[in-house]
């Protein structure tokens, strides 16, 4: 361990790009350049628009305006399925099923501004209706395959959506139980076959490919207001009731202007973004940023597995590769050797999104991929990359990087009460260097979310002296590199101490016998807090009181004992979301037997 600038420890070196594997020229050659001459009009001009000036259109850009030039042939979609099948689609053809899909919508009398719910596994439909929506200008609402009844039910009546896309199987299983209780659910559109129509589908139930091919492959986008809203998007849920984002279409700004700098597009590229269109990642990211480039984008319908995924990487010769923390610790789970006898020598640059990325996953990514991890932040209601390690840029392991060019970031101080602390003149206190604090973004970039939809004091209560808070607590080095500490919710307060649950989870993981580590604050009447660590162990562990001792000590050696978790579980499946994200506050809630809240947005529990 080293001193780190400002005094903090910094447990790794900095990963100079220089031993990066592909060297290439970035989209983005020096950052501070960058910072200072960017501008989002710029970043605008960077797009096409609708012909003859009608506005801004995601499906547009993303499809249509490929489609119209030299990337007409170019593979959009490499739909990898569950056994191995695969399907390309390219701009061309991506053009013409979206464009019949928008012109489904209008012969069913589907509004522009209305909500159309996509509940699909990630197969070529699920892109069709999505951009298809897009195109027509009704707003795109993309739900989670792996949800239950209710918490579809709960997104549908929140969105007031009027079409449901579907397969018949998961209508069968999911949807026909809630259907009476959602009466602005006009129709409802199965993909696929089924067998007999009729039975237990009512007459609003129409086949989506039977409707699909009654129409022309002809659509021409209408005139797109940027400010229009173009998709709800509903958070993670990891702190609660999930909020529903709403985002207009100017959001495609951000997501061109991220995906040129953040995750380094170039046309060549193959991109992999292996997060579900259920989530923010998936579809900013995972349709709409790489088909605004024209690179081609893979697809892969089947869940986690080690293998399964170092073989897409090889087969499909993936260059650019966008995941999530909970994933990369399944694949170092799963030891280097499972990623040495793939030939991963395509891939050229791994980001990674959604939840603090451990310095040990940064250095492994080197080891095992021959790349390091870009890790990234932003969130549901940032609609698109906020802060970010850049491939022209040294990597700081455990640090999230540094603001977008065109983003003013900051760190902003809260009082014990955990309000934002306002000085005399109104204006929002600054932290200073290594300080913890709010992570607050200056409002005005094109993805910002333009409201909670259904809760607009809620919105209104994020904002504070022209900042929007985030709920995420960090602090800034001296060099501008951002250091997240906690969600605000999960930040422990111990004897005077405030403890950020994800330092103590990243020293856990630098033993070995640690697969996963959740940290939350338990009451104490001394200390107010004390740290309890949950701890899944790897393969080949045993949970004995002697393991359970040497984790304790094995922390406090590296954390002192005011940081070090005074208590250990073991527990071989700690609470996660869909979009993998451990649950700290369902920790918390069982450790106290408390209620635990809304569960809807959990993965099952075996
Ligand atoms: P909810 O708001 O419903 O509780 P959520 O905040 O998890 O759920 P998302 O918008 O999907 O919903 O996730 C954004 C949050 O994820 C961020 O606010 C932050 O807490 C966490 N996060 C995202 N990226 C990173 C990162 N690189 N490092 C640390 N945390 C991250
Ligand atoms: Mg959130």
């Amino acid at each position: 361990m080293t001193a780190g600038k400002g005094g903090r420890p910094v447990r790794w070196e900095t990963i100079h790009k220089s031993i990066q594997r592909g060297i290439r020229r970035p989209n983005m050659v020096d950052y501070e350049v960058e910072r200072a001459t960017f501008t989002w009009e710029d970043a605008r001009t960077a797009l096409d628009g609708l012909p003859g000036g009608r506005g801004l259109n995601i499906a547009h850009e993303a499809v249509d305006r490929h489609a119209a030039g030299s990337r007409r042939d170019h593979v959009a979609l490499r739909c990898v399925g569950r056994h191995g099948e695969r399907q390309d689609v390219t701009y061309g053809e991506l053009a013409e099923r979206t464009s019949r899909f928008a012109n489904a919508l209008e012969a069913l009398g589907v509004q522009a501004g209305e909500r159309v719910f996509v509940l699909l596994p990630r197969a070529v439909d699920l892109y069709v209706a999505a951009l298809g929506t897009l195109k027509h200008r009704s707003v795109l609402c993309p739900l989670f395959a792996a949800f239950g009844p209710e918490p579809i039910r709960q997104r549908l009546e929140l969105g007031t959506g009027c079409v449901l896309v579907t397969t018949p199987t998961l209508y069968r299983r999911k949807v026909v139980e809630i259907r009476d209780r959602l009466p602005e659910l006009r129709h409802v559109l199965l993909t696929g076959d089924f067998p007999t129509p009729g039975s237990d589908l009512r007459e609003d139930t129409l086949k989506l490919d039977t409707l699909l091919d009654a129409v022309s492959a002809d659509y021409e986008i209408g005139r797109t207001d940027p400010q229009e809203m173009a998709l709800l998007h509903f958070t993670s849920g990891t702190t609660g009731t999930p909020k529903g984002a709403v985002h207009v279409h100017e959001a495609v700004v951000s997501h061109h202007a991220t995906g040129r700098i953040a995750l380094d597009l170039h046309p060549e590229d193959v991109f992999w973004c292996t997060a579900d269109p259920g989530w923010v990642t998936g579809t900013s990211y995972g349709i709409i940023s790489p088909l605004v480039h024209g690179v081609t984008c893979i697809v892969d319908e089947g869940d986690f597995d080690a293998d399964r995924w170092y073989g897409v990487l090889e087969t499909e010769g993936v260059s650019v590769w966008y995941t999530a923390p909970t994933a990369l610790r399944m694949l170092m789970q799963a030891g280097s050797d499972a990623a040495n006898t793939h030939d991963l020598s395509r891939l050229r640059f791994v980001a990674s999104v959604g939840e603090p990325l451990n310095p040990e996953a940064v250095v492994w990514g080197q080891e095992a991929l021959g790349v390091p991890i870009h890790d990234n932040w932003w969130q549901t209601e940032t609609g698109g990359i906020m802060v970010a390690n850049y491939a022209c840029m040294d990597i700081r392991p455990g640090s999230m990087g540094r603001p977008l060019p065109g983003i003013e970031a900051s760190v902003l101080v809260r009082d014990e009460r955990g309000h934002v602390v306002v000085a005399g003149d109104g204006a929002a206190l600054a932290a200073a260097d290594n300080e913890e604090g709010e992570l607050a973004l200056r409002p005005g970039w094109p993805s910002m979310f333009r409201d909670y939809l259904g809760e607009n004091e809620r919105y209104r209560r994020c904002f504070v002296d022209g900042w929007y808070l985030s709920g995420d607590l960090v602090r800034r080095d001296a060099d501008g590199y951002f250091w997240f500490v906690g969600r605000g919710d999960d930040v422990i307060k111990s004897a005077g101490h405030l403890i950020g649950p994800f330092e103590v989870e990243s020293t856990l993981l630098e033993h070995p016998a640690v697969a996963e580590a959740g940290v939350i604050g338990k009451p104490d009447p001394l200390s107010g807090e004390v740290v309890k660590a949950f701890v899944t162990l790897r393969a080949g562990y045993e949970p004995t009181e002697d393991l359970r001792l040497d984790l304790i000590g094995f922390s406090r050696k590296r954390l002192g004992a005011a940081v070090a978790p005074r208590e250990i579980e073991f527990d071989q499946h700690l609470p996660h979301t869909h979009s993998g994200k451990i649950v700290r506050r369902l920790l918390k809630a069982r450790e106290l037997g408390n209620g635990e809240g809304d569960t809807s947005s959990l993965e099952e529990q075996p």
